[in-house]
Parts: structure tokens; C-alpha cells; sequence
């Protein structure tokens, strides 16, 4: 495993992390978390230390898997995340339901302190502010404590919006969507972090599966006998800004191939990365990578998955087909769009999403 450093914190990280939401759902399910423990032991042996988990991944089950799993192994082999903000403490936002979630956090994962605690999911300058006023001094006070090591923030906002933020000197690290089909929306925070000595871990390096689901347009990221998520990884971790890649792992041969892409990495700046993201045809700017940040519509449309079907016209395939053999969702109701255009400046491809409901909407009139 090639390790990297994370900020200024001293600590080195697996270039690539487990993101631990992307267990088997018939396991979870079933409740056969055994599946599940021996995934993250696995990824443990293989060199993988950082482990990123949160209240509500896989029907909040996640936190406590990766706590029966870690606890087997000795604590100074790995770090661990968890996350909060004042959404998920809707039910109570004060210092007492700030600490309840913190403690069941602390409990389930079977440790004493978090390694990185995140301010999660930021989408906005507002939401930002409202979260760091309430929420910073109590992280300050946790962390005086010895309950968490380091503040992240994990954030689906643009570069420019991010900085004074970064430097600010709150965060020890910072969290951001990242891969050859976004890039351009946000090298700049992850630029502007580097500089400010931040560790930048990245989510999403596969467009939500969009990448290895239609292998010949990423073809040029492969080397070898490797496939294109393995590319695509590796090109990823090479950043020299980036410490370190999550990645959602269901078998062993996820982590494997993961693994071995990292391998002999050679850091790059992240200039010269990007020479080869600007490479790949136009078509990247058009495609929704699923990354779910647009989902808050007041009408109740699920736009990730319009979005994902709409990709399927752009990759020369068939809208009614995916919606309705795999989404089982109706073109017609793509119509109940009011056109608020909230998605759109949430959208973290800038795409035209009521224009593409309307189309959706159109083809079965
Ligand atoms: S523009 Fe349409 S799809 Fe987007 S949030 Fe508003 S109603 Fe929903
Ligand atoms: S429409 Fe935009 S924000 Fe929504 S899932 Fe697709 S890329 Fe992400």
C-alpha cells in the first residue's frame, strides 16, 4: 500500500480509504454483518488504515460493523471518521443532542476518540455559516476532551465559495466529490486546501459507477492488464494534493483490484493529472455522475435517477429503457417539474436539468 500524507497533522493515510456504505444490501439486510466484518478485516490486512463511515449508512448498521470489525485489530493500526450536522441533529441541536449522537457514535465504533470528525455535507455559504456557528465550539469543546482528534469538512461546494472557510484554520482537512468527469468545478478547493496545508481526501472517484459502467470512453486511464476504475484510481491518488481516495468496497476483489492500483504511484501535480481529464471527449460535461447533491426537489421528483437515464441517450442507449427496467420510475411524472430550479444550483455538473425533464416528459406524450 503506498501511504501519503494527510495535511499537516502528521499522519500518514492509505492513498486509498474504505468508505464503508457499499456493503452488499442483501447482507445488511439479512443482517449478515459477518460478510460485511471480514470485507473491512480484509481491507485492514491489505494495508488499507482509514475507515469512513456515518450515522445512517446501510440502514444505520455501518457504525457498528466497522466497530465489531476494527476492535479485532489494534487501535493504532487505523483511523476512523464519523460525521453530524445540524440536519441529522434536527430531532435536538443543542449540546446534549450534539453529544448523544457523538456518544453513539463512539459507542458503536468500540473507541474512545474519533480520528476525523466531520462537519458534513455542506451545500451552501448559508448552511456553512449555520453549522460552524453552532456547531465549531462544540467540536472545540469535544475535542479538549479527547473524544475527536481532527475537524473535516466535508462539503459539495465550489472552489471560490470554499476559501475563506479553508482559511480559516477550523478544519484540519477537507472532504470534496472528485473524479475526470468534475473535475473542473473543483480543482480549485482542492487547489486552494493543499495550499492552506489541509489533508484532502476525495469521494466519488467513480462518477457513482458511471466510469466502469461504460469502460470505452475512459479507456485511455487503463495501463496493462488493468481495468478503468483501476485507472481511474490510481490517476486519482497520483494527485500530489490529494491524500487519499474513498472508495465503497462489496467483495474483496473491489479491494484487491484498489490495492494494486496504487501500488507504485507516482505523485504528480495536479496540473499534469488533469492534462489527461481534458483529453477525454466532450461528452464528460454532460453526464451526471449520480452524485445525489440535486435530490431536494419540492415535488418529490428523484432526479439522480431522470438524470441517469437521460446519460443513457448521451452514451447511445435507450431513456424509457433504463427508467423503467431499471428505475421502474414513470417518464411521465418527470413532467411534475415547476422548474424552481433549486436542483440546478445544487447540480454539481451544472447540468440542465429542467430542460432534460422536459424532454423526458415530452417523449411519451
Ligand atoms: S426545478 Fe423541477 S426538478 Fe428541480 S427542484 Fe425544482 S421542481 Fe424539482
Ligand atoms: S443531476 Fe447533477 S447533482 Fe444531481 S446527481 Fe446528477 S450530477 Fe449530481
Amino acid at each position: 500500500m503506498y501511504y501519503k500524507k494527510y495535511g499537516k497533522t502528521g499522519i500518514k493515510v492509505s492513498a486509498i480509504g474504505m468508505g464503508c456504505m457499499r456493503f452488499e444490501e442483501k447482507d445488511i439486510l439479512n443482517k449478515k454483518y459477518d460478510n460485511c466484518i471480514e470485507l473491512i478485516l480484509y481491507a485492514h490486512e491489505k494495508g488499507i488504515n482509514y475507515f469512513d463511515t456515518a450515522p445512517f449508512y446501510c440502514h444505520d448498521q455501518s457504525e457498528s460493523i466497522v466497530g465489531k470489525a476494527l476492535s479485532q485489530v489494534p487501535r493504532n493500526s487505523f483511523y476512523i471518521t464519523s460525521k453530524t450536522n445540524l440536519a441529522t441533529l434536527k430531532h435536538d441541536p443543542t449540546e446534549s443532542g450534539f453529544r448523544k449522537r457523538l456518544e453513539m457514535s463512539l459507542s458503536r465504533l468500540k473507541v474512545d476518540y474519533i480520528d476525523f470528525y466531520y462537519l458534513w455535507c455542506m451545500l451552501d455559504e448559508k448552511m456553512l455559516k449555520e453549522n460552524c456557528d453552532i456547531l465549531i465550539p462544540l467540536f472545540e469543546k469535544v475535542k479538549k476532551e479527547g473524544l475527536i482528534r481532527h475537524f473535516v469538512l466535508s462539503s459539495h461546494m465550489e472552489g471560490d465559495t470554499l476559501s475563506e472557510i479553508i482559511d480559516s484554520n477550523i478544519f484540519d482537512g477537507i472532504l470534496l466529490g472528485y473524479n475526470p468527469l468534475n473535475y473542473k468545478y473543483r480543482k480549485q478547493g482542492i487547489e486552494a486546501a493543499y495550499k492552506a496545508g489541509l489533508g484532502v481526501s476525495i469521494m466519488n472517484p467513480l462518477g457513482g459507477g458511471l466510469i466502469p459502467r461504460n469502460p470505452k470512453y475512459f479507456s485511455n486511464f487503463s495501463e496493462k492488464s488493468e481495468n478503468v476504475a483501476q485507472g481511474v484510481l490510481r490517476s486519482l491518488a497520483s494527485h500530489e494534493e490529494i491524500s487519499l481516495v474513498l472508495n465503497g468496497f462489496s467483495t474483496k476483489e473491489h479491494v484487491d483490484d484498489a490495492v494494486k492500483a496504487v501500488e507504485e504511484l507516482r505523485e504528480k501535480p495536479m496540473q499534469e493529472v488533469q492534462k489527461q481529464y481534458e483529453k477525454l471527449s466532450s461528452i464528460k460535461n454532460k453526464l451526471c455522475t449520480g452524485c445525489g447533491y440535486c435530490n431536494y426537489c419540492p415535488k418529490g421528483i428523484d432526479i439522480p435517477k431522470y438524470m441517469d437515464a437521460y446519460n443513457e441517450k448521451i452514451l447511445g442507449s435507450s431513456i424509457i429503457g433504463r427508467l423503467r427496467k431499471h428505475w421502474r420510475i414513470s417518464a411521465r411524472d418527470a413532467g411534475k417539474c415547476i422548474k424552481c430550479r433549486k436542483c440546478e444550483n445544487l447540480c454539481t455538473q451544472h447540468l440542465p436539468i429542467t430542460e432534460r425533464l422536459e424532454e423526458i416528459a415530452n417523449i411519451i406524450k
